[in-house]
């Protein structure tokens, strides 16, 4: 049966740090929430010292999410390994992620210091890391361009300074599979302690070899691999571990390893973080693209309808994709959607599946056929509303070739009502301006995406923006099948949040 692969997964540190796809605390819950399920053995959930947000993210996790052993990063200093820990503490099982560095270009040009000095610094790290927590790992930023000697030298002092695991990070996506292969072999033989410590690799893919760079490190003895879902990151991204996860599984009688991943998660894994952030994969994506189990050509759906395994190498209920799509309409009752929702991952109270199912009513009115995606945007929407400072009571633009576009909105605001209009270069813009007059916080649009939740006229658009306003930035997405209306309702999630956060003082 080989052995057992870790799986470290960063979408909550590296994957959340690359630009568009930030969380909040509760949006990091949810998705944590989600990778338990999945099973991953590890979850970083953020770099602690890094801001006051990316602390509370950590120890939110810790404290609410059981099973994976949660981690936080820290650079080499006592100050940030302390704040990590204070973060993580709360964890059923933590481990301390110590960042040091590898290559002469970084200890040189970016933390200008000596591989002497490095060593001294990171053992200090290390020795400091496992006084609070038994569980250390360390890397050495940009490994795979450091001098050979170096690294061993390196690797062999943190590993007698008590790290549990060593990390090998091809921080800038430059090598290639041969090498990396090669190289996690020489460490192998090398590195006199290696075996106290389990090997890792954290592979980026600037040149698309992520996934093909962590096979080859597995092959020559790497034990844990580091990505993210659907390889979001810095960059072009990190290794998406869905393909990796799959790889193994797929070509087990080739690799001979295996993961403890539900495999069957990983579709819902990688859909919840499309909902989340806004961004969803593109439709060829390996694993969890929309066409990567359509077979279009026609002799291709002959095959397949004779017998799958013509042309299809995994099947599509591996990774959880749902089968039947159409799931509720307009006569669905209560108990169907409750139950529909619970298929789908959510755990909603009483209260939140009472308002979902009014959502659904007022949109099974519109629509005939009711989506597994129509639900999440519904849901999504709901759980991402902070406390409404203002609320939506009636919009109504007017647009065409030949005339001005135009837009009266009206906002409540507790038992205020609140009415202006404007005009714009489109419908969109109008009700942005009007909607800027009535709140009195200006705002600029950073980011406009429009997407339907689903194919056919009737469909559900789903509006995500990125908005800054004054000193400030914030997200916000909604749903209707009316893209004005989603349009408006987005941007004001996005006024919401920042509303509620003046009011608050503080970050929700
Ligand atoms: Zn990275």
């Amino acid at each position: 049966m080989g052995e057992k692969i870790w799986i470290f997964d960063t979408t909550l540190r590296d994957g959340e740090q690359s630009p568009g796809f930030s969380m909040n605390v509760e949006e990091k819950l949810r998705m944590a929430a989600q990778l338990a399920k999945l099973n991953v053995d590890v979850i970083e959930a953020g770099f602690p010292i890094s801001s006051e947000g990316d602390f509370e993210a950590v120890k939110a996790v810790a404290q609410n999410i059981k099973g994976p052993v949660i981690c936080g990063l820290c650079r080499l200093l006592k100050i940030d390994i302390d704040r990590a820990w204070e973060a993580l503490k709360y964890a059923q099982r933590a481990r301390i992620h110590v960042l040091g560095c590898g290559s002469d270009i970084h200890l040189q040009y970016k933390l200008r210091t000596t591989r002497e000095q490095m060593i001294q610094d990171s053992i200090e790290a290390v020795k400091h890391a496992r006084s609070l927590c038994d569980d250390v790992e360390f890397s050495p930023e940009d490994a795979t361009r450091a001098d050979g000697d170096f690294l061993c030298q390196l690797l062999e002092a943190v590993i007698d300074a008590g790290a549990t695991t060593v990390n090998i990070p091809d921080t800038v996506g430059y090598i290639t599979p041969g090498e990396f292969g090669a190289l996690i072999r020489t460490l192998r033989e090398r590195v006199p302690n290696i075996h106290h410590a389990r090997i890792s690799v954290h592979c980026h893919n600037d040149l698309g070899l992520g996934v093909a760079n962590m096979l080859a490190a597995i092959e020559n003895g790497a034990r844990q691999v580091e990505g993210t879902i659907n390889g979001i990151g810095e960059r072009a991204g990190n290794a998406a571990l869905e393909e990796l996860i799959m790889a193994l599984k797929v070509r087990a009688n080739y690799y001979g390893h295996y993961t403890d991943i539900v495999t069957e998660e990983i579709y819902k894994t990688s859909r919840l973080l499309g909902s989340i952030t806004g961004i969803h994969v593109q439709p060829n994506k390996a694993i969890v693209g929309d066409n990567a189990f359509a077979h279009e050509a026609g002799i291709h759906q002959h095959g397949v309808l004779s017998n799958p395994i013509t042309y299809e190498i995994m099947t599509p209920q591996s990774i959880g994709l749902p089968r039947n799509r159409i799931v509720l309409g307009k006569h669905s009752g209560r108990h169907a959607f409750a139950k529909r929702l619970e298929d789908l991952g959510y755990e909603l109270t009483k209260d939140e599946i009472n308002r979902a199912f009014s959502r659904f009513k007022d949109l099974a009115d519109k629509k005939k056929e009711i989506f597994d995606e129509d639900l999440e945007a519904i849901v999504e929407e709901q759980l991402s509303s902070v406390a409404d400072v203002f609320m939506l009571e009636y919009i109504h633009a007017t647009t065409g070739n030949q005339t001005v576009p135009t837009a009266t909105v009206r906002l409540r605001r507790e038992d205020v009502v609140l009415q202006d209009a404007a005009i714009g270069d489109g419908p969109v813009d109008a009700a942005y301006q009007a909607i800027d007059r009535i709140t009195g916080i200006p705002g600029r649009l950073i980011d406009y995406q429009i997407k339907a939740v689903t194919s056919g006229k009737d469909a559900i658009g789903e509006v995500h923006v990125k908005v800054q306003f004054n000193g400030d930035a914030a997200s916000g997405k909604a749903a209707s099948t009316d893209v004005i209306e989603a349009s408006a309702k987005a941007y004001l999630n996005a006024v919401n949040k920042v509303a509620f956060r003046a009011k608050r003082g503080k970050q929700p």
